[in-house]
């Protein structure tokens, strides 16, 4: 059966999803993933990802508003399961503002102490 997610077969994260490239996965969920980013810029850093293909965070929160807080209870759990209570959540929209994967996701950061914008 044909997913019912759209994809763009040049976008990373939707290979990251497909499982064409690996990631250290924490969450697959129905409608979104989550695993660490490769770069991690706190103790824990994972990036929440719609399987749909959406450009930015309010691209999918135009289409599907509800989807943006499934991400942000997903990002909760996860800072919960690895013991954080405090946690900096994050989307980079357009490429000025650090944006370097167009694929709507989170940016989940806990552990470390922000004293500047991280990503
Ligand atoms: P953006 O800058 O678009 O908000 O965030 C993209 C994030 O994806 C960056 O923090 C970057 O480190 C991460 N990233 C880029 N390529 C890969 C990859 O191949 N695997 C994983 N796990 N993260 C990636
Ligand atoms: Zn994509």
């Amino acid at each position: 059966m044909a997913s019912q997610f759209r994809t763009d077969e040049s976008c990373l994260f939707c290979r990251i999803i497909a499982g064409e490239i690996p990631s250290d996965r924490v969450h697959e969920g129905e409608r979104m993933i989550a695993f660490r980013d490769i770069a991690p810029k706190a103790p824990l850093h994972v990036l929440i990802v719609p399987r749909d293909h959406l450009p930015n965070a309010a691209a999918t929160a135009a289409e599907d508003p509800a989807l943006i807080g499934e991400l942000i209870g997903c990002a909760d759990t996860i800072a919960r399961e690895n013991g954080h209570e405090a946690y900096n959540l994050l989307f980079n929209t357009g490429e000025a503002a650090g944006q370097t994967i167009f694929h709507t996701h989170l940016h989940l950061l806990a552990g470390g102490k922000l004293t500047d914008l991280p990503v």
